[in-house]
């Protein structure tokens, strides 16, 4: 089998250092082919795992996927560090996709930042969040009202204290053109996609064993990874594990106004709307209360109260441009939800160490699948993260009840 490339220059110091025996042999199986699952299969090859690795997806169409379905963005203005430099991580591969999946590769990656406006009380937290994230390698441009009116001429800024801009390592691409470049390589690289639902998780003793499909088979396994995405707490309690990923409905929708689109940002206003490019037009979305945010499971249907009774007023507010949209479409996707703490959970479980989770990433799974795809895939063949710490993403917490929080949440 032909790699690629020899293990990843990031952390060069800790790959020579870590004294793990490699494991490169076995059979894994990963629960769910979405963008992560598929950057777990990928990467694992990129690390010269030679074992048998087996991406279980129940609909190939991805139709309900979060992948398919997602605003596909990426930032790096987070408050946690860890989510920081998962971003910076995506942003250089989306950046350098040909280096990566070949001359052919074309995410559409459009690097344009998240403008993200603040209130009074929002500011000092802002922008300190903005200083931090430029220490870790982000390019945030912290602006007042007044330079970001000069920037954003079309901006109402009568109500807002700050603005912060990412100048680079931010913007938008075309999610499923970036799922079909990963799978095609993962496949080239030897991997295989069944399409089956996963029914079971077979155990022995600490340790999972096969997984059980609903069309009967059973597959064996030495590593079980969960990326389900928002069935990521059912998949855990096939185990009778605990994990507070739950489904959430997100409507997007696609609309039309006479405000030129050409320069305008990813903004995200301090009232909770977001609305950036896309073709000719605008993609836009606002999550709902958390009083009216039930479980959805195989609920698909676009929420277009939201639109008429909050949306379109918060939009106007700030672009008054934007009070004469129209409507082109919606759709809604499935946000996997981690009710803990809103971050992804990474890494091994406590007890059954062979099981993996990547999944619970609320909202900001494509940005960071290429960072959590590596990070599995290092945990499977070197026993550690190496790259990054991602260590704090680990099981323990959702078992200790501890919550990290992050405070750029949408
Ligand atoms: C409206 C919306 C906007 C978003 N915007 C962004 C954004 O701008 N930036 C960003 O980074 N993220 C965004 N996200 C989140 C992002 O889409 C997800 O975090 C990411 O796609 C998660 O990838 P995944 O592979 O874990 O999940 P998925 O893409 O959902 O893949 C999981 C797969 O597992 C399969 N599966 C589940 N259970 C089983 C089983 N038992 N057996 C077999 N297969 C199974 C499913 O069929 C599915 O295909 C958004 C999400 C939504 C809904």
């Amino acid at each position: 089998m032909k790699l690629l490339r020899p293990p990843l220059p990031e952390a060069p110091l800790k790959y020579i250092l870590n004294m793990h025996p490699l494991n490169l042999q076995g059979a894994v199986i990963v629960i769910g082919g979405g963008i992560i699952g598929s950057f777990v299969a990928y990467f694992l090859r990129r690390e010269g795992y030679a074992g048998a690795i087996r991406v279980i997806e129940r609909d190939s169409t991805y139709q309900y996927s979060s992948t398919a379905l997602s605003a596909a963005s990426i930032r790096t203005q987070f408050g946690c560090e860890f989510n920081v430099r998962m971003s910076l991580f995506g942003a250089e591969m989306f950046r350098q996709i040909r280096d990566w999946f070949g001359n052919d590769a074309n995410i559409g990656y459009d690097e344009r930042g998240y403008l993200i406006l603040g209130s009074l009380q929002a500011a000092a937290g802002m922008r300190a969040g903005a200083l931090k994230q430029n220490e870790l390698g982000a390019a945030i441009d912290i602006l007042t009202p007044a330079q970001a009116h000069a920037r954003f001429p079309w901006l109402n800024v009568e109500d807002i204290e700050i603005a912060t801009y990412g100048a680079a390592n931010e913007g938008w691409f075309d999610a499923w053109a970036l799922l079909q470049l990963v799978r095609r390589e993962a496949r080239r690289l030897g991997v295989e996609y069944v399409e089956a639902e996963a029914v079971g998780i077979e155990q022995a003793g600490q340790r999972v064993t096969g997984v059980r499909l609903a069309d009967g088979r059973a597959l064996a396994a030495d590593w079980c990874v969960n990326a389900a995405g928002a069935a990521g707490g059912k998949v855990a309690a096939m185990l009778g594990i605990e994990l507070p990923v739950r489904a959430r409905k997100r409507t997007v929708f696609h609309v039309k106004t006479p405000l030129e689109s050409h320069g305008f940002p990813m903004l995200f206003d301090n009232s909770g709307a977001w609305i950036r490019p896309e073709g000719e037009g605008y993609i836009a979305g606002i999550a709902p209360d958390e009083s009216n945010d039930p479980d959805a499971d195989g609920d698909f249907e676009p929420d277009y109260a939201l639109l008429e009774d909050s949306l379109w007023l918060k939009l106007a507010h700030r672009v008054p441009a934007f009070e004469s949209l129209r409507l082109l479409r919606a759709w809604a996707g499935h946000y996997e939800v981690n009710l803990l703490d809103h971050n992804g959970v990474l890494g091994p479980h406590d007890e059954i160490s062979n099981f993996l989770f990547a999944t619970g990433f609320s909202g900001h799974g494509l940005m960071h699948a290429p960072a959590a795809g590596r990070a599995i895939a290092e945990q499977i063949v070197h026993g550690a993260f190496l790259a990054l710490d991602l260590a704090p993403l680990g099981y323990g917490r959702i078992r200790r009840g501890e919550p990290i929080v992050e405070s750029v949440v949408y």
